[in-house]
């Protein structure tokens, strides 16, 4: 027997059309490249959105259509999304910090048959232009006297294009299942691969952030949108601000710590959510010119390992509080969330933070568990580990265009590369990515904690690890360390000071200082090109 509920499809052009109806003026605040700063309302922004739509439909963009932004966070680029969605193409994010070759390579794979970019890229876009081989139309999202000269092909205004539409469009009334987004994740191995989001999975996501036991939001947050929207579906928060009625905030290209400073303040914002690395920035801001956060309540961090220092500092000198996450792109990309739950609520402050900085327990739409080297399950006691395996209905469960082949194995569990534990009360804690573990006489050594522990030197700016080959051990732990600004160390330093801290045999055999860490195109320290970087190194041990 069927139940005798309507059938209303998950679609995400729902979202804006209940903000249009339930919170019109509500407001959304962008940094413009241009540095200024400019305010419209999720009421705009549907009207915008629509009126995209119905420009877009009449240059013949149609359901399934890939259309490639690459673009800050700013209103603009959510009226994309959303003019986008409402008539069943896709956005596809385009991270702007991809090398030419990448570029290429993805908005090909994609067949994106437009871009629209901020004034910023149009130089990276008109270098590579010649190769973007179904890409008909290039649109500028600036104002019309902004307008650049550029050689890109069939190039418009935004404002133009949207005075080409006159909003008469029919949105939704699609299968919930439908492709909405399509964002590129660099992965482990071959070539970048494109997570197909539906509709359905991008409201699931957006529902579940909204979460208390997740970000825990209402229409009373003031939300300050720093994880971009190129980068793992803007962690939801597309979505989930206007599901909620948020006011949003976002920040265009200036991340620094002086930038965000002035609009967690200026626009008194409650909570916001970005990278350890944004962080730190504005941290270190805040202490040169003894600043407070009087407004700021709470802040999501993810994307890689929550130092101890950020969370401490943040409660203890700023009255923030830290919410560590774990996800992937495949993943929606909210995985886990780490929250104070009724069992360590009580627990002394260091004990505490011991499970806070763990990356915290799935939400109800993800299963997880951790499996050993032949698949089968390992026990949640919070010692051992094994490679993270997770399920669900915003998990991916194939990449675009078949690239990559089947990733699910028999029982439906997507491989995250992560390496991880499970406590007893279910805490999920990432030890490593599986290909950077360090192998020493047949034990793990997890880098993530050999960095983390080397971050809480009052030198250390920025830290990494990784594995070196050793004639005995196999491969023995080299540590690599930016100082802070002004700040001297040497070697033994950091050796005497991970002393206690680490596992005597897990002391890296060498630390090296270097001027800045290679990152990769989502700000997560890349390990490769360490490796790269260090390859033929001599450990002293060796
Ligand atoms: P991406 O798809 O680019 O967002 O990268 C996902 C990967 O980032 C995960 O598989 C993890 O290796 C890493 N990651 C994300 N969040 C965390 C976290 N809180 N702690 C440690 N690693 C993380």
């Amino acid at each position: 027997m069927q139940g005798l509920m309507q059938d209303w499809q998950l679609t995400c052009d729902r979202v804006i059309t209940h903000a249009k109806i339930n919170h019109p003026d509500r407001e959304i605040i962008s940094r413009q490249v241009s540095g200024a700063i400019t305010r419209t309302t999720y009421g705009e922004v549907y009207d915008r959105a629509r009126l995209l739509s119905s420009a877009l439909v009449k240059r013949g963009i149609k359901l399934g259509d890939r259309v490639g932004t690459m673009a800050w966070n700013n209103a603009r680029h959510l009226e994309v999304w959303y003019g986008l969605l409402g008539i069943a193409a896709i956005y596809h994010t385009l991270n702007p910090r991809l090398f030419p070759q990448q570029l290429k390579y993805i908005a090909n794979h994609a067949g994106d048959r437009m871009i629209f970019t901020d004034l910023t890229f149009v130089p990276t876009l008109e270098a590579v232009q010649d190769d973007l081989t179904s890409v008909e139309t290039f649109v500028i999202m600036c104002d019309r006297d902004e307008m650049p000269k550029t050689r890109l092909r069939n190039a418009i205004c935004y404002e133009d294009l949207i005075a080409e539409g006159d909003g008469d469009v029919r949105w939704g009334d699609f299968d919930e299942n439908t492709a909405c987004g399509l964002c590129y994740t660099s992965g482990t191995t071959g070539n970048p691969k494109g997570v197909l989001y539906s509709h359905r999975s991008n409201m699931l996501m957006g529902m579940t952030a909204a979460m208390g036991g997740a970000m825990n939001v209402t229409g009373s947050d003031v939300c300050l949108m720093v994880v971009p929207m190129f980068h793992a579906n803007a962690w939801a928060l597309a979505f989930t601000a206007p599901m909620v009625g948020m006011k949003m905030v976002m920040p265009g290209p200036f991340m620094d710590g002086k930038s965000i400073y002035e609009l967690l303040e200026g626009e008194k914002c409650t909570f916001s959510a970005a990278v350890p690395t944004v962080w730190l920035m504005l941290l270190n801001y805040l202490e040169e010119n003894k600043k407070k956060l009087p407004h700021l309540d709470r802040v999501l961090i993810g994307g890689s390992a929550c130092p101890r220092a950020i969370m401490e500092t943040f409660d203890k000198d700023y009255g923030v509080q830290v919410i560590h996450a774990w996800g992937m792109t495949e993943t929606s990309p909210l995985g886990t969330v780490s929250h104070i739950e009724p069992e360590i609520a009580d627990l002394p402050y260091e004990e505490q933070l011991s499970y806070r900085l763990k990356q915290g327990k799935p939400p109800l739409i993800v299963e997880m568990k951790i499996v050993d080297d032949d698949g089968n399950d390992l026990p949640r006691d919070g010692v051992v580990s094994g490679v993270l395996k997770v399920r669900g209905p915003a998990i991916s469960k194939a990449y675009f265009g078949g690239e990559g082949g089947e990733i699910l194995d028999a029982g439906g569990w997507f491989d995250t590369g992560d390496v991880a534990s499970i406590d007893p009360l279910g805490f999920m804690q990432i030890t490593d990515r599986s290909k950077d573990v360090i192998k020493s006489g047949g034990e793990w050594i997890s880098s993530i904690d050999l960095e983390n522990a080397a971050m809480d030197h009052p030198s250390a700016a920025e830290c990494a690890v990784i594995g070196l080959p050793h004639p005995k051990w196999d491969e023995r732990p080299l540590l690599i360390v930016v100082l802070k600004a002004g700040k001297k160390a040497k070697a033994k330093d950091f050796t005497k000071f991970l002393i206690g801290k680490i596992a005597k045999w897990w002391m890296p055999d060498d630390v090296v200082f270097v001027d800045e860490l290679p990152h990769g195109p989502t700000g997560k320290v890349s390990k490769l090109e360490l490796r790269e970087q260090f390859k033929g190194y001599k450990l002293p041990t060796a």
